[in-house]
């Protein structure tokens, strides 16, 4: 099967033959002609699976056959819950639609308002944006919805984790009542489904296999360390095994800013990127880290979602996180689109409980590994585990799975640490910092 099999038009397919793509991928096979029915969609799919030009494509192809309207206006809305997975897909969109007359345009919080205003005014088609920044838009009435015939949400259950639900009803009211909808989600929470039961319409069901059940081309790895130890294994392992690109993942801002300057100290390059950094200091960083200048990019979850970066050969866990699907996101930074990957861990004794979580999830044990010169104490003590807002809370537990659950659960409302704050500040005023 090829794109051109799935009835794109040829100005997509020339599009993404200079992408280099041959085949589609298992979700862009039952995505694009579903959206192309015109029907709403459920689908439920990770970063890494090729879900952007899934439903990029066919938007594309829908806004172009469409009628024309006298005036420019948006068609066409995807909703994003970060920056960067925004500006992400706004560079599929424009890649994909180059050979269109199609207008798109990306906006997003923490950066000035005024060029996103000025490119809404000259006239879009496509608008890619993050909730927050496009409800103030659209309370200064800079922004028309009220012709939107597309809406994409991407990465909904992260959406929903990072407290944007009110956000996101807000603009469903002033969205045009006949629509298509087309709902993307890694997970399918209670939450996520009460939300599609709402939005949806008889939607076609797309299920691809999770990556954590066929991430067979990521190596992944345990080694058992001390807590104090892990900063010095992990400079040991990145020196020793000349690991030139890696991802490291923490549990806290502060954590990863603190882990960046550390190993800088010790002459490996790193730098930090999380919600409470600059639009352009991240932009900066993510681009020194993609050309390979930057050989370290310590990163929070929420920082790191949606980050596409090809071939990524190592990413690491300083910190198992909270929640255990947040390791299937993690790791599926590596191994992507058919390369090899290794996804190793440093777990402690603190972590017992999270790393048994994660691997009910995954369904498989993982291998264990002891690094010679960094043995763990065999009788150290668990100790509570820091949640990034100078408290602590449980997570050591010998009841892994239950301790799991729990957490998760109260990460519904705290979940990526400090970071899941960001959309609340929001609400007291407009915030130049916030996260989206
Ligand atoms: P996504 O899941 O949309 O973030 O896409 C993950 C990665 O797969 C991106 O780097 C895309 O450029 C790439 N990709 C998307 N579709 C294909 C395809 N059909 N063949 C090869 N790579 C693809």
């Amino acid at each position: 099967m090829t794109f051109s099999d799935l009835g794109l038009r040829a100005e997509l397919l020339r599009a993404v033959e200079a992408q280099g793509y041959t085949t589609p991928t298992p979700i862009q096979l039952k995505a694009i002609p579903a959206v192309l029915e015109g029907g709403d969609l459920l689908a439920s799919a990770q970063t890494g699976t090729g879900k952007t030009a899934g439903f990029t494509l066919p938007m594309l192809q829908r806004l172009a056959d469409g009628p024309r309207p006298t005036k420019r206006q948006v068609r066409a809305l995807v909703l994003t819950p970060t920056r960067e997975l925004a500006a992400q897909v706004g560079e599929s969109v424009a890649d994909y639609g180059r050979h269109l007359t199609l207008k798109s345009h990306v906006i997003f919080g923490g950066v000035g308002q005024q060029p996103q205003v000025d490119a809404i005014r000259a006239g879009l088609d496509v608008l890619v944006a993050t909730p927050g920044r496009l409800l103030d838009l659209h309370q200064q009435k800079h922004v028309d919805l009220s012709k939107v015939e597309i809406l994409v949400l991407d990465e909904a259950d992260r959406m929903l984790d990072m407290g944007f639900i009110h956000d996101i009803k807000k603009i469903l009211r002033v969205l045009p009542e006949k629509r298509q909808n087309l709902l993307f989600s890694a997970t399918f929470s209670n939450e996520i489904q009460a939300l599609a039961g709402k939005l949806l319409d008889d939607p076609a069901m797309i299920e691809v296999a999770r990556r954590n059940t066929t991430a067979e081309l990521v190596d992944q790895a345990i080694y058992r360390v001390d807590r104090e130890k892990k900063r010095d294994l992990l400079a040991h392992l990145i020196t020793e095994h000349d690991w030139q690109q890696v991802l490291v993942f923490t549990r806290t801002k502060h954590g990863a800013n603190r882990l960046a300057e550390q190993l800088s100290k010790q002459d490996i390059p790193a730098m930090a990127i999380h919600g409470n950094k600059s639009q352009s200091a991240r932009t900066k960083a993510l681009a020194a880290f993609k050309t390979g200048d930057l050989q370290v990019l310590v990163a929070t979850d929420i920082a790191a979602r949606g980050l596409d970066i090809e071939e990524l050969p190592h990413v690491v866990n300083f910190e198992l996180p909270n929640v255990a699907e947040d390791y299937v996101h993690r790791i599926g930074r590596t191994g992507r689109a058919g390369s090899e990957g290794k996804a190793v861990s440093l777990v402690c004794v603190d972590e017992h409980g999270l790393l048994k979580g994660i691997e009910r999830l995954i369904k498989r044990d993982l291998e264990k590994r002891i690094e010679p010169g960094f043995e763990p104490d065999p009788n150290a003590k668990p100790e509570p585990i820091e949640n990034g807002r100078g408290k602590r809370s449980g997570g050591g537990g010998r009841n892994g799975g239950q301790d799991q659950r729990r957490q998760g659960q109260a990460a519904g409302q705290r979940r990526g640490g400090d970071e899941a704050r960001a959309p609340r500040r929001r609400r007291g005023g407009r915030s130049g910092s916030r996260q989206a």
